[in-house]
């Protein structure tokens, strides 16, 4: 650094907390002044700003620390905490990148500072200037409590200087160590970093330390923190001048003793970098067999031919700078006017088709797009210099943030809608479509992306997407539910290469796992004729869709289907349904930017009823955390949300949202047969909760509950161990096989890649399913499955053996399941339920139902 003569600098505090010495930090690498000098603060408040005017040189990775070069060149490091590089990030989000420039309050970091209080040793930020030999006096602010802002500290430098590291070495001419391995468990943080450093400015040569193509001066701390140096990298101490060698020695030892910090022990770190940890392949994750092929897990069934089209969703990273203001404006200007139009269009082509809810979300967009703060905060950003896609993109993450910190959740729940539309026109600007799906898909595309979310999935046109992958998102998550009801094959957890793999044509074959690129001519023949026989299984399914389902022994099982809105219903009565086993409400909740009201959920309620002319309609009460976001519900942050609040836990926690969702429920339930479930009860005393809740607001409302059933889903292991314990207050079960397959084998649903050993017909699975059923009849109540299983060829017969009454499945199986109920007999089936729970694992059941079905067909 090159101060100038007296040279005084200001820095303001860069966060709103209790002002105090280095010296009650409880780090004595701080407490000491090893790293530099400086004052800190106790924080108060979450976000942390610049201290003064310069360039961001370094946000460490873990971004606990920011380091910044002020203007006239005095190096700055802010660090949250201490213990925090352990963190590895958690609780911690960058705002400014490396080499940003930055004027003084410029939020750098936003912190969660519950998060990091819980994990870390202390919150106290210290703000150093970490070049002590210039620093001539340093004074505090007196004030004992700081707003961001607020002055800190001043600090006088000494005059200019000499003994500066050399600015441009010779590296070559330049004496050298050997590679020196980093003992330190965290690298070389601020504390070792700062030893470092301490070492180096004891000799007068110059020296340099070097991590693979770059080089640093080793007595800054900033520049050591900036090289990024980890656990086991290598690194080689440079020297030049009259003691070079001594300093090499001096600063070698020091690296190889791990620099005084606790925990480096020489060894861990040559073992660490002898550890290869993929010289064996995954024993765990299918690998892709061959070339041309790609594996992965099946999330709805199918076997079809199509051309990929990869829906790129991530946006491309925007330079900040701009082009010149006029360009700018100008490409601001025509974004949102196109985006404007669109979003005109799709509104008056949705309400042309009747879709009347699906059309005001996007009026909604229209009112946002429209907002004239938003469009001059981008306009300013842009007359400072700023690109239009960078102007925007700060511009609608800034209005977002507002309105997600809101208290009231209908504002809250606009932030997602803001982002949404944002995205319309930051994709424009990047110079793409608009958006990432586009509605006019050619027909036979197989579409690929990273992962799609439920409204994605359910915006398209199975005319036209003829099967999805997706890099993310196991079988048992909603995209895949929906993909399902939608009739669309899919495959999940699928390697990240396909994501390249744009245009090309593919066979996709769910039941096998695979994705194969360029089919051969004999390939698609003999797809063409598998599909003519399930073309031709399927009509005859068909044609009986309106028969019971009754075993050859006389058992009927009530075959239902799984629904989201009224529109399903009227296809499950025309695939022969005979009710509905689950009504996922929480989509309802979805495709609203805000809480539905009352009446609205009324409404849907009697629509879907109307839909069914009858047939009963098992509604589920809103069940939504862990995989199931809703925008507008604020939901703690938790480590294990699918352990958290999930399911009926939310309407217990906040019971004024089940209240007047079971409010709408029993209004409706003048216009049919409803049948109220609760989902994911765990433990009796949460549905002696809800059952309350239910009782005073029928009471309230004058509804006889005696006509109406209650039920609860058996998705949870102690629920199905406790199914006795549970059943006299209910009357009926329904099995959740997908949750009760994620907690039975400790598989998280959605996980990329586990998913597939996820498997549902695990004999642990069905040796619950078992004693739910047992505990039933016990008491006299019909157990269901609205899980995934439902629908599954292979589970049929084990859950007709396993004792249940009914099959809720999707709706487009209902004809076959039907129809295979039909050709089995409930003794036979019970036979086989008892072999499979004796089975070893799923795959033995799996071999087990193949050789069944084979006798099933006579061969
Ligand atoms: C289940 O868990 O099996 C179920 C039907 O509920 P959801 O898939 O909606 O969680
Ligand atoms: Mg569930």
């Amino acid at each position: 650094m090159t101060a100038t003569k007296s040279a005084v600098l200001q820095l303001l505090s860069p966060m709103t907390g209790i002002a105090c010495p280095l010296a009650q930090v409880p780090d004595p690498a701080f407490a000491q002044r090893l790293v530099g000098d400086g004052y800190a603060i106790d924080p108060t408040e979450s976000l942390l700003c610049a201290p003064c005017d310069g360039t961001v040189t370094q946000v460490h990775p873990a971004c606990h620390a920011v380091t910044l070069t002020t203007d006239s060149g005095a190096e700055l490091l802010i660090h949250v905490g201490v213990d925090t590089v352990k963190l590895g990030g958690e609780g911690f989000t960058a705002r400014v990148q490396q080499g940003e420039r930055v004027t003084a309050k410029t939020p750098l970091l936003e912190l969660d500072l519950d998060r990091i209080a819980m994990k870390a040793r202390s919150l106290r930020t210290v703000v150093l200037l970490t070049d002590q030999d210039r620093i001539l006096s340093l004074t505090p602010t007196e004030e004992a409590f700081v707003r961001v802002g607020d002055p800190l500290f001043s600090v006088e430098f000494k005059a200019s200087a000499d003994g500066d590291a050399p600015a441009a070495q010779d590296l070559e001419s330049m004496q050298a160590s050997e590679s020196v391995r980093i003992i330190n468990p965290v690298g070389l943080h601020a504390r070792p970093a700062a030893a470092l450093a301490a070492i180096a400015k004891r000799f007068d040569s110059a020296v340099l330390l070097k991590k693979d193509e770059s080089v640093v001066n080793a007595r800054s701390v900033v520049a050591l923190m900036g090289l990024n140096v980890a656990f086991a990298d290598e690194v080689q101490v440079l020297a030049q001048g009259e003691d070079a060698e001594a300093a090499i020695r001096a600063v070698v030892a020091g690296l190889e003793s791990g620099l005084g910090e606790a925990g480096a022990e020489p060894g861990r770190a040559e073992a660490q970098a002898e550890l290869d940890l993929y010289a064996e392949p995954s024993l765990l994750f299918a690998q892709d067999d061959e070339e041309g092929t790609l594996r992965g897990v099946e999330a709805a069934p199918g076997q079809v031919h199509g051309t990929l089209f990869v829906a790129n969703s991530e946006l491309p990273q925007v330079v900040k700078q701009g082009s010149g203001v006029g360009q700018e404006r100008e490409a601001l200007t025509q974004a949102v006017e196109t985006a404007g139009k669109t979003l005109e269009e799709t509104v008056a082509d949705l309400r042309a088709k009747g879709m009347g809810q699906k059309a005001d979300i996007f009026v909604a967009h229209q009112e946002l797009l429209s907002d004239p703060d938003l469009f001059d905060a981008a306009m300013a950003a842009i007359a400072q210099g700023q690109s239009a896609g960078y102007a925007w993109a700060e511009a609608v993450s800034e209005q977002a943030k507002q309105l997600a910190s809101m208290d009231n959740v209908v504002l809250a729940g606009r932030a997602a809608d803001l982002r949404d539309v944002g995205e319309r026109v930051s994709r424009l600007l990047a110079g793409l479509p608009q958006r990432a799906i586009p509605s006019d898909l050619p027909a036979g595309t197989i579409l690929v992306a990273r992962e799609l979310t439920p409204s994605d999935t359910a915006e398209l046109d199975p005319e036209r997407v003829v099967g999805m992958v997706t890099v993310q998102g196991g079988s048992a998550s909603h995209s895949a539910i929906l993909a399902r009801a939608l009739g669309i094959a899919a495959l999940t957890g699928v390697d990240e290469r396909v994501l390249e793999l744009h245009d090309t044509p593919a066979l996709l074959d769910t039941g096998a796992g695979l994705l194969s690129l360029n089919p051969s001519g004999a390939q698609l023949m003999a797809l063409a004729q598998h599909q003519e026989q399930q073309a031709q299984r399927d009509a005859e399914a068909f044609a009986s869709k309106d028969e019971p389902a009754i075993t050859r022994d006389g058992v009927r099982i009530e075959v239902a289907g799984n629904i989201a809105k009224a529109e399903d219903a009227l296809k499950l009565v025309a695939n022969g349904g005979e009710a509905v086993g689950l009504l996922r409400t929480e989509f309802l909740y979805e495709a609203s930017p805000v809480f539905p009201s009352e009446s609205e959920q009324e409404q849907s309620i009697r629509a879907v009823l109307a839909a069914l002319e009858s047939r009963p309609l098992v509604v589920r009460t809103l069940d939504v955390g862990g995989d199931k976001p809703l925008p507008y519900l604020p939901l703690p942050k938790e480590d294990n949300p699918f352990l958290g609040e999930r399911g009926l836990r939310v309407g217990l926690d906040k019971p004024v949202v089940l209240r007047q969702q079971l409010r709408a429920l029993l209004k409706a339930s003048d216009a049919g047969r409803v049948r109220i479930m609760f989902p994911m009860v765990s433990s009796l005393f949460e549905l002696k909760l809800a059952k309350r809740i239910l009782a005073q607001e029928a009471e309230a409302l004058g509804v006889n509950l005696d006509d109406i059933e209650v039920g609860i889903m058996i998705e949870v292991p102690s629920a199905a161990l406790m199914a006795d314990v549970l059943a006299p207050h209910v009357d009926f079960f329904s099995i959740g096989t997908n949750d009760l397959t994620q907690y039975t084998l400790a598989i998280d649903r959605g996980h990329p890649k586990l998913a597939a050993i996820a498997d549902g017909l695990h004999p642990a699975v069905l040796r619950l399913i078992k004693a739910t059923t047992d505990a039933a009849r016990k008491a006299g109540k019909w157990t269901g499955v609205c899980g995934g299983l439902a629908g599954e060829r292979d589970a049929v017969p084990l859950l007709v053996g396993l004792g249940v009454d009914e099959l809720s499945c999707s709706v487009p199986v209902i004809p076959q399941v039907k129809q295979q109920v039909r050709n089995l007999s409930r003794e036979a089936c019970e036979s086989l339920a008892d072999a499979a729970m004796a089975c070893a694992d799923a795959a033995e059941v799996r071999a087990q139902m193949q050789a069944f079905h084979a006798t099933l067909d006579g061969h």
